[in-house]
């Protein structure tokens, strides 16, 4: 890679949105993953054209260029592996639309996930992804790692709410993909291609999405149960039962464990709970829901079910899982919560025998892990907690976290549910895609021959990526 050429790039995006000091730097070299490298420069666009220059000039120079948004990504997917250029895409940060006639809105692509939703609660409607880090989380990002959230049960992921976008390509090209009706059938659905891609195909620089009604009547409920067997059962139960919940989520005991230490919240200190919300305009068919999820609740020995349609209420009992990423570190004194082998998704039908594998392999592996997450989409997150700093507990995790997918592969399920691949989950994606990994390498090929976007990311990830990247913690060896 040749060195950048600061003065042009100034002259691009103007003294005050390019950084390259060496402190900006490092901040820019970490994610909310475990990885970190240093970028060469950080450079924060304002407009589409700015974003085409840069593109021109970096494609030209073989310069690499890595997307950024709130940089919550839990895998990697926003580490400069190789240096290079962070587009910082938070100042491109407008709504640009709000069309309640065709059920749409334009937004730039640095807009964060709540500030839409606040725009647009005042028109009735929302944008249902909700991802737990809606707080932070921009929309580019959610886009290009396909986010999903607590409602995606009911709402799908971020794939089912973009109906187009703009993107500007490798070689600055700007592309319109999509469109701003619900069907379209011409083609080949690059918008879809652009969803999930993690910034390795192109930099969106606006989306359309669709937004829907906000509900008159939310009701909440939370049961506990007494081993994880009967919660994991209990959910499958739900989801095959023809019920439409807008929620169901799972805490098991070390989640549970960590929020009381945490937060003292006095969570009851059962094996496993479940938190589960239906949700709608008429309030006879929300009781509808909720009577049915509580009864299949209580055949499976859920018990202590609360429910509530109250507001505050609902943020109480919730509170717990809002809290619980935040809570996790505490669970023991010197062991850091890490975000790896942290989500996939597995049929309904093995999310009890998901969720004990989650126990058994980290007890034999001498960490500790936490089985949670938006069941109800078919997610099941875990952590693994260690102590970062020791080799040994390196090598203790990267075992746990093959005997993990390895699991997550013989149940057909999968190796990212909603946080991406990056490269923490890069090992265990390309066993499980490997007929399909030359196809994706084409595809890359064909719109990035430069290989310029986000390289070595996904399918051409290092495979054992704690010796190939830089650690974000000091490892005694
Ligand atoms: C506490 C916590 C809770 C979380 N909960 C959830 C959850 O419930 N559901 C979920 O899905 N995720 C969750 N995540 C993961 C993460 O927040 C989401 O994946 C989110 O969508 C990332 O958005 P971001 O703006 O932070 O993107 P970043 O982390 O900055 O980037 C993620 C990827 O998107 C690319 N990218 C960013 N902007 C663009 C753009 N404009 N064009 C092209 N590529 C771009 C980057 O290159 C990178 O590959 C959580 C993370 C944390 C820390």
């Amino acid at each position: 890679m040749k060195n950048v050429d600061i003065e042009r790039l100034k002259g691009i995006v103007g003294e005050k949105n390019i950084k390259y000091n060496e402190a900006d730097l490092y901040i820019y070299g970490s994610d909310a993953s475990v990885h970190q490298a240093m970028p060469s420069v950080v450079l924060k666009p304002t407009t589409i054209e700015q974003i085409q220059e840069i593109m021109r000039y970096a494609n030209s120079e073989l310069i690499p260029v890595i997307p950024r948004g709130a940089a919550s990504g839990m895998t990697g997917q926003a580490v400069p592996i190789e240096g290079g250029i962070i587009l910082d895409m938070k100042q491109m940060n407008e709504i640009l639309e709000i069309n309640l006639e065709d059920i749409y809105c334009r937004v730039q692509p640095g807009v964060v996930d709540d500030d839409l939703n606040k725009v647009l609660k005042s028109y009735g409607v929302f944008y249902p992804v909700a991802p737990a880090s809606s707080r932070i989380a921009t929309i580019g990002g959610e886009i290009a790692n396909n986010a999903s959230g607590v409602r995606s049960v009911k709402y799908g992921a971020v794939r089912d709410s973009v109906l187009g976008m703009k993107v500007v390509m490798a070689n600055g090209d700007l592309l319109n993909l999509g469109a701003k009706t619900r069907v379209e059938a011409s083609g080949y659905q690059l918008d879809r291609l652009m969803v999930g891609s993690e910034g390795t195909l192109g930099i969106v620089v606006e989306a359309t999405l669709k937004f829907v009604p906000i509900p008159k009547f939310r009701c909440l409920g939370v049961a506990k149960f007494n081993t994880l067997d009967e919660a994991g059962n209990t959910i499958s139960a739900i989801m095959s039962s023809g019920a439409q919940p807008s929620m169901v989520e799972l805490m098991d005991n070390v989640a549970i464990t960590a929020v009381n230490k945490a937060q003292n919240l006095g969570l009851p200190d059962v094996e496993a709970v479940l938190l589960f919300e239906a949700d709608g305009m008429v309030k006879e068919a929300v009781d509808y829901e909720i009577d049915k999820i509580k009864k299949i609740c209580e055949k499976n020995n859920g018990f202590g079910i609360e429910l509530s349609y109250d507001a505050k209420e609902r943020t109480r009992i919730f509170l717990g899982r809002k809290k619980l990423f935040p809570s996790l570190s505490k669970y023991k004194e010197g062991y850091a919560c890490t975000a790896l082998a942290d989500d996939m998704a597995v049929p309904y039908s093995k999310m009890a025998e998901t969720a004990r594998k989650i126990h058994e392999i980290a007890d034999r592996n001498n960490v500790i892990m936490s089985a949670y997450g938006h069941c109800g989409s078919g997610c099941m997150h875990t952590k693994i907690l260690m102590n970062p700093t020791k080799k040994s507990q390196w090598n203790d995790a990267r075992k746990a976290i093959s005997e993990i997918y390895e699991h997550v592969q013989s149940v057909n399920g999968t190796t990212s549910a909603e946080h991406g691949i990056g490269l923490s989950k890069a090992p265990a994606f390309k066993k499980e895609k490997f007929d399909s990994l030359n196809a994706m390498r084409a595809i890359k090929k064909a719109l990035d021959p430069n290989n310029i976007l986000n390289p070595l990311k996904m399918q051409d990830a290092p495979d054992d990526w704690v010796t190939a990247t830089k650690l974000r913690y000091t490892v005694e060896s």
